[in-house]
Parts: structure tokens; C-alpha cells; sequence
């Protein structure tokens, strides 16, 4: 997916452009999501490109359980992860997609 495309680099939809994040393009809806908590997102396991393959999850973690969850990340600035299938089964989430 590129980034001058047009699509909401998180989940796909039309992003308006010019709104972003970490200078990518995001929709109004994944900026709510990342207001409101921690976007995560599942990739392949064992993917450690850059751009790992999506796999379709989106979850919304409140700050406070990204904290306890993610130790190390500076959720100050970040408000977003890529995160394995398989350490997002292991936490226990639902492939049900966000939204
Ligand atoms: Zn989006």
C-alpha cells in the first residue's frame, strides 16, 4: 500500500488528505481511535519488514492496559502498534476487526 494513495494507512478507508499520523495517511475514524487509546494492529508472525503483511485485526487498547502490556513503549508519542497474530492470541483478543 502506498502512502500517497489516498487510503487510510491503518485501516484501509478513504483518509482525507493532509490528516495524519506519524506521517501516514489515517481516516477520521483511526484518529478517533488513537485519541481515544492505543490502535493495534495484527501482522504475520515473523515479519520484520518495515511494512509486515496485515492480517486484518484492529484493536483499541485503553492507554493504561497498553502500558501494562506493551512495557517500553512510549505511548506519550506512539498511539499505535503492529502487533503478531500470534502475541495478539496469546494476549487472549478476538479476530473481531474493530469498528
Ligand atoms: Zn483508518
Amino acid at each position: 500500500m502506498s502512502e500517497q494513495d489516498g487510503k487510510c494507512y491503518f485501516c484501509g478507508a478513504e483518509a482525507v488528505s493532509g490528516e495524519s499520523v506519524d506521517r501516514k495517511p489515517a481516516c477520521g475514524v483511526c484518529r478517533d481511535r488513537m485519541r481515544d487509546g492505543i490502535l493495534l494492529l495484527s501482522v504475520r508472525d515473523d515479519d520484520c519488514r518495515s511494512e509486515p503483511c496485515r492480517t486484518g485485526g484492529m484493536w483499541v487498547l485503553s492507554e493504561a492496559v497498553a502500558r501494562r502490556t506493551f512495557c517500553g513503549v512510549d505511548f506519550g508519542t506512539r498511539r499505535w502498534l503492529f502487533v503478531e497474530d500470534g502475541t495478539a492470541a496469546a494476549l487472549g483478543f478476538s479476530r473481531e476487526k474493530a469498528g
